[in-house]
């Protein structure tokens, strides 16, 4: 048994050792990433769905390594959070996104996500408002994607960030919706303009009776609250068609658009829009 043990042991060790190595690698990699310029953002659009007209761009952000190649998101935004890198790379990712909405016609928002390490390292309102005046974007045209992690914070710091960005103009979505705690008590007490229904649930729209039942109910809350519910991860036309018929405001996914890195500054006129929704 002795042996056994200490032969996993060794037959473990390397394994991990090389996820260790390579965590360790990318995190100082990240360090750097900024100002080798591998970091990038991909922009994907959103439509208003009654009328197919573009209402905005979401920003996201990619890493371009030199060896590795694309790492997703999902990855190093981790480790930027747990190592305190978000700051920085929060602060490149406003700056560069706000820029970038300059070249948009002006009813084009712009929406950025924010970590909910963000809210707990600094102060967020200060540093959008900085990002605002040092580019110059009117802070109507930014939207900020906040998840409910950030709202179960639930602190006053959050509260009166998230009401100090309202009163300067700046709206706040609620980010994968449902897949969270998800009590819209919270309406009340922070001020959400936007709910976006997490990818999970319009995945399987169609196929399980379920998520029809908690997609539809969805919209019909954000009706009567007058909350504008957009879907995400719209991959399909009859996910569309059916997000329609329930009233849906807004949609973004693949069938619509996917991110990109270069943006026309107006797609409808560029290439009109080819997906007609019953
Ligand atoms: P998210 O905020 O929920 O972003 C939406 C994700 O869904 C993006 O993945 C997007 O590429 C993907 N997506 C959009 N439409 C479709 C679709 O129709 N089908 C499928 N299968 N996927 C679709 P991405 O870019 O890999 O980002 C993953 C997550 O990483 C984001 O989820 C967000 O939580 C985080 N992230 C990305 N950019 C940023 C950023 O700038 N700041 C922060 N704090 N987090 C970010
Ligand atoms: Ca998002
Ligand atoms: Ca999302
Ligand atoms: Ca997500």
């Amino acid at each position: 048994a002795k042996q056994d043990g200490r032969n996993t042991f060794r037959f473990f060790e390397p394994a991990m050792d090389a996820a260790l190595q390579r965590r360790r690698r990318l995190e100082h990699d990240l360090r750097n990433a900024i100002r080798k310029n591998q970091l990038y953002l991909d922009y994907q659009p959103q439509f208003g769905l009654s009328e197919g007209q573009l209402t905005g761009y979401e920003a996201l952000v990619r890493w371009w390594h030199p060896t590795e190649g694309e790492i997703p998101p999902s990855t190093f935004v981790p480790i930027a959070e747990e190592t305190g890198l978000i700051v920085p790379l929060g602060e490149w990712i406003l700056k560069t996104a706000c820029t970038y909405a300059l070249g948009w016609p002006s009813d084009t928002k712009l929406a950025v996500n924010l970590s909910p390490a963000q809210f707990k390292t600094q102060d967020v309102f200060e540093l959008v408002r900085r990002m605002l005046v040092e580019t110059g974007l009117e802070p109507e045209r930014l939207e900020l994607e906040i998840t409910e992690s950030t709202i179960l914070q639930n602190t006053d710091k959050v509260i009166d960030t998230l009401s100090r960005l309202d009163q300067l103009g700046v709206s706040i979505a609620m980010d994968d919706f449902g897949t969270g705690y998800s009590s819209l008590s919270y309406l009340t007490r922070f001020p959400v303009k936007k709910i976006k229904i997490d990818r999970s649930f319009i995945d399987t729209l169609g196929t399980n009776p379920q998520t029809s039942a908690i997609v539809s109910s969805i919209v019909g809350l954000g009706q009567s609250l007058h909350v504008t519910i957009t879907a995400e991860g719209v991959e399909t036309e009859g996910q569309a068609a059916m997000l329609k018929r329930w009233g849906c405001d807004q949609v973004q996914g693949y069938y619509f658009g996917r991110p990109e890195a270069e943006v026309p500054a107006n797609p409808l006129e560029d290439e009109p829009l080819d997906r007609n929704v019953a």
